[in-house]
């Protein structure tokens, strides 16, 4: 049976991928020697990193006084990485989730954390819109896409100070202006790549001015000064990122990607807002993530939940069950999930309501 990957991370990944990554485990790059075997400091490794930087600035439209550094540690290292290289006396927040929230408390080691506006209200089931970002801070960060309860910003932002992002779950979904950054980061294993990797991009000027001393490897300078070999980088999963980056290239960029994951979400929140049996979470469309689709049963339905996910399960669909704080479900469209899977999630919901 085929199967629909809806994992929220890791995730699916785009085939190419998949078939180049297990080429390259045989041979890379004509070495006679598997990526997994091979020095990072080989000059075919060393062409591998330098692309994968090259390709995603590219992509992104990534001004030239920024870098692309690739770093271990997941996304959740940034959340200490950033107040640590950043923030001197304090840093504002804006709290759309678990992980903006995770990334507040570590933020809080370092210095003063002024939230300018949370959403733990209604449990993260909306965007807060009203708040300015103050000017007397070192930073703003805050959460584009919310992977738990399924809430996107997609505006990026005009900020007085320096802006920060947890991109994790929709890089590359979409064309972003990059600068007005300052930084972004995020985990690959959502949207470029396996776990084990991720991105910092970053303009160098904003570095330097806390007074500090910061640990070698958590210091953005060094992975700078070395393209991200200062010590070993997981290697294999930088390569399956560049195989990646190499698909959206051919596809057409952000701009097709962008349609594409319209087209996507727009089908499957419709089917669900036209549904007897299911509701979406978020209730404002404008908040509403086209990566991460979150849904549960009407109150009058909620018995048919285990029901669904064996129906769903028999169809193929795996990694449809919603996140413990959330429940119901959630699907995760990511880039590299083809609209058919969406067609069959959705004619797997039709079916089952004719059924029951
Ligand atoms: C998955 C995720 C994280 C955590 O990433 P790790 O690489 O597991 O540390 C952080 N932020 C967001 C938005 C995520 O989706």
């Amino acid at each position: 049976m085929k199967k629909h990957n809806f994992y929220a991370g890791p995730s699916i990944l785009p085939q190419y991928t998949i078939d180049e990554s297990i080429a390259a485990m045989k041979d890379f790059a004509g070495t006679g020697l598997s990526i997994l075997e091979v020095s990072h400091r080989s000059k075919e490794f060393d062409a591998v990193m330098a692309e994968t930087e090259a390709l995603f600035k590219d992509l992104l439209n990534v001004p030239q006084e920024y870098r692309v550094i690739f770093v271990g540690g997941g996304a959740s290292t940034q959340f200490f990485t950033v107040p640590y290289n950043l923030l001197q006396t304090r840093a504002a927040y804006l709290n759309t989730g678990e992980w903006a929230t995770k990334a507040i408390e570590e933020a809080e080691i370092f210095g003063e954390v002024v939230v300018v506006a949370s959403s733990k209200n209604k449990n993260f089931t909306y965007i807060p819109r009203d708040f300015t970002i103050p000017t007397d801070v070192d930073y703003f960060h805050f959460t584009s896409n919310n992977t738990i309860y399924g809430t996107e910003i997609r505006e990026d932002f005009d900020s007085p100070v320096t802006l920060v992002s947890d991109m994790s779950s929709d890089i590359l979904s979409r064309p972003v202006d990059v600068s007005k950054y300052g930084l972004i980061y995020g985990g690959a294993q959502k949207n470029l790549g396996p776990a084990g990797v991720t991105f910092v991009i970053l303009k160098e000027s904003i570095l330097g001015k806390v007074e500090r001393r910061i640990p070698t490897m958590v210091d953005y300078r060094t992975h700078i000064k070395k393209n991200s070999l200062f010590n070993t980088p997981p290697v294999a999963a930088v390569y399956s990122c560049l195989m990646t980056l190499r698909w959206l290239k051919n596809l057409g960029g952000v701009e097709v990607m962008e349609k594409i994951n319209i087209a996507k979400s727009s089908l499957l929140y419709e089917t669900i807002e036209s549904s007897k049996f299911f509701r979406p979470t978020i209730p404002n469309p404008q908040d509403r993530s086209r990566m991460n689709v979150c849904f549960v049963l009407k109150d009058e339905y909620k018995d048919l939940e285990k029901p669904f996910l064996e129906f769903a399960s028999g169809r193929g669909m795996v990694g449809i069950k919603g996140h413990r704080s959330v429940g119901g479900f959630r699907a995760s469209l990511y880039n590299a999930l083809p609209l058919e899977s969406v067609q069959a999630l959705v004619d797997c919901m039709k079916e089952f309501e004719a059924a029951n």
